[in-house]
């Protein structure tokens, strides 16, 4: 149900972003990868974009931006807008961490967490609502965390910006539902990506005591309640934040 859809999905280099964008290309949907530059470990969004589109006969496009560069990225919307003519589906999945203690936490590691966790979400929730509602409405799926809903030390920048999608969120579902666009979110708990590879033995242990499924998810999970969220099986959810979890938050 997502079918010839253009589908743009944020941080589509690795981890759910690109979980998200597999699973939107097998069900036919035209994907637009973003991701910022890398840094030459992995493999090149060019030739993931290629990839996709070979094995499932659809097209896919790679833009390279940063999101919390504003004009990367309204030189990214116009390269969507040039290649399709449409946006239907976004996908707000870029994130990074920054986690410090109270006290220790740099401004510039403010800055950079809150702009690319918060202000590129609100920034591309302006930019796609813009083209949505030009073509009679759309779809937009925000990934928040579950340390955005309940807090954790050390993380009071990430948890701020996850707070922040949530109430984003909420304002943009009561805003463009009238334009046919909706908006909602998943709360991943913990997921199995690189962003979770620099936890040593005993933080992975204790965060699995607390996962009464008892195991991490990994990115296909969390993918599946986004591309869900973006169909139009979802078609009268809006305004809601799914977690995915394995009950973290009980
Ligand atoms: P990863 O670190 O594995 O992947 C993040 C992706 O986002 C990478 O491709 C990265 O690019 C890209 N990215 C980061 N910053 C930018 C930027 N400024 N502009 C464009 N692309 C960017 O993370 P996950 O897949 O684990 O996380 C995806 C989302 O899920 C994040 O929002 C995260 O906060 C959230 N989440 C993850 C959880 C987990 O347990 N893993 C739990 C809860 C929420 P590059 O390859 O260059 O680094």
């Amino acid at each position: 149900m997502v079918a010839g859809k253009v589908a743009l999905v944020t941080g589509a280099r690795r981890g759910i972003g690109l979980a998200t964008a597999r699973l939107l290309a097998a069900a036919g949907a035209r994907v637009v990868l973003l991701n910022r530059a890398g840094d030459g470990d992995g493999s090149s969004l060019d030739e993931l974009a290629g990839d996709l589109a070979a094995s499932h006969a659809t097209e896919c496009l790679a833009v390279t931006a940063d999101v919390a560069d504003p004009s990367q990225l309204s030189d990214g919307y116009r390269a969507i807008l040039k290649r399709f003519g449409r946006l239907d589906i976004l996908v707000n999945n870029a994130g990074i961490l920054g986690d410090a203690r109270l006290g220790m936490i740099p401004d510039a590691m403010i800055r950079q967490v809150i702009d690319t966790n918060l202000i590129a979400v609100i920034a591309n929730i302006q930019a796609a609502s813009r083209l949505m509602r030009r073509s009679g409405g759309g779809a937009i799926v925000s990934v928040t965390s579950i340390v955005g809903l309940r807090g954790n030390p050390g993380q009071v920048v990430y948890a701020a910006s996850k707070a922040g999608i949530v109430g984003a969120t909420l304002s943009a579902a009561k805003e463009l539902a009238a334009d046919g666009i909706r908006v909602n979110a998943v709360a991943p708990g913990f997921i199995e990506t690189d962003m979770i590879g620099h936890l040593g033995p005993e933080v992975t242990a204790e965060r699995l005591d607390g996962i009464p499924l008892g195991r991490a998810g990994s990115a296909e999970e969390v993918a599946e309640a986004i591309v869900f969220l973006a169909s139009e099986r979802a078609r009268y959810i809006t305004g809601q934040v799914l977690g995915v979890d394995g009950g973290m938050v009980l």
